[in-house]
């Protein structure tokens, strides 16, 4: 069976003409509750530690300065969940391998072409980790690509990999804040945020600012961790979920999470088109208990013990993720949608 018929079929909305091709169940999954996204996220109670922009700007920058390079050592240049399925030629433990075919399942899914006329030629990558995405990507498609990130140590250790690699005229990567990206309108013909989506505390400006940057036509696809969608009689997560996504929070430097309807309504206040979104969890599922195992080695629990603090509290909350999934709580979520002509 090829793998496009296991993923289940996008939910699609045209929001230009607010047309519908979703099947009524889950349109109705995916509705909002009376509350609109954006007053909802407005109204979720600050925390201290996390929502503070430059505290949390600082120790996200921290905890990836620390974190990154025994990342790379055991897993590799790529920071984002490894996409498995069943059917797959890629054996579950070959988890480098679904970790390039998480992009190639974003790519494909956002409908990216491969025309030598159409395919994505300047590419902004926002959240780079250590620029894996933006070398894949432009060896792809030839393509340029600008990656930001919050660690000074990601942003040199991409540099290097990408000189060490022969790409150095055709990516390049900066510490630069995604809420406030230092380029102009209209730059970039693929706009792509891989698992950062998570850290933004204000995700109007962060969808906002991804859509400034778009060039007219250009695709968007953002690929992060959503909580589930609230039902239409609810106006807030569970006393017991919010409690196991701060925890979460506390140890990944996350603010308050937003559902994958967040962000479709989200993205429909800004007029953009041919929006798409899928929960891509149950694809996901091998990837926090394998991450546990490669810990549990030797070299990964020497490597954990000199890495820092933060590192380490980060390990603990590994089980909580797996928790959240197997509870319906967390959704892998991919949404992915067009900047108008
Ligand atoms: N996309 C990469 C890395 C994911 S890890 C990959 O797939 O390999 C999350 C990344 O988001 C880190 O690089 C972190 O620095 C970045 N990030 C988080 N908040 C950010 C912000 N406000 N501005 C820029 N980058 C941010």
């Amino acid at each position: 069976m090829k793998t496009a018929c296991l993923i289940p079929t996008p939910l699609l909305i045209n929001s230009r003409t607010c047309h519908t091709i979703l099947s009524p169940p889950a349109w109705r999954q995916l509705r909002s509750p009376p509350l609109s996204a954006t007053k909802r996220l407005l109204a979720r109670a600050p925390n201290a530690t996390t929502n503070d922009g430059r505290l949390l700007r600082e120790g996200i920058a921290e905890f990836y300065d620390e974190s990154s390079s025994l990342w790379e050592d055991i897993w590799g240049d790529h920071m984002h969940h490894g996409f498995y399925s069943p059917d797959s030629s890629v054996s579950v433990s070959d988890h480098r391998a679904s970790q390039v075919r998480m992009i190639e399942e974003a790519l494909r899914f956002a409908a990216v072409s491969e025309e030598p006329t159409e395919k994505p030629q300047r590419v902004v990558d926002v959240g780079c980790g250590i620029g894996g995405s933006s070398r894949y990507i432009s060896r792809k498609f030839g393509a340029k690509c600008l990656g930001i990130t919050l660690s000074p140590v990601q942003a040199q250790r991409a540099n290097a990999l990408a000189a060490a690699q022969g790409l150095a005229d055709q990516v390049s990567f900066q510490v630069a804040d995604a809420l406030e990206q230092p380029f102009p309108d209209g730059q970039f013909d693929l706009v792509w945020s891989m698992e950062s989506g998570e850290h933004m505390p204000n995700k109007r400006k962060f969808v906002s600012e991804l859509a400034r940057v778009a060039a007219p036509g250009a695709t968007i696809i953002i690929v992060t961790w959503c909580h589930r969608d609230l039902a239409p009689s609810e106006q807030s997560l569970q006393q017991w979920e919010k409690e196991l996504l701060n925890k979460i929070c506390n140890a990944y430097f996350l603010p308050a999470w937003c559902s994958t309807a967040d962000y479709v309504e989200l993205l429909q206040s800004l007029s953009l088109q041919d929006i798409k979104a899928a929960d891509w969890s149950q694809y996901v599922a091998p990837f926090w208990p394998a991450v546990i195992r490669s810990a549990l080695t030797w070299n990964g629990l020497t490597s954990l013990l000199c890495s820092g603090l933060k590192t380490i509290k980060g390990a603990f909350a590994m089980p909580l993720m797996i928790e959240g999934y197997k509870k319906d709580l967390i959704k892998f979520s991919i949404i992915t949608c067009r900047k108008p002509q």
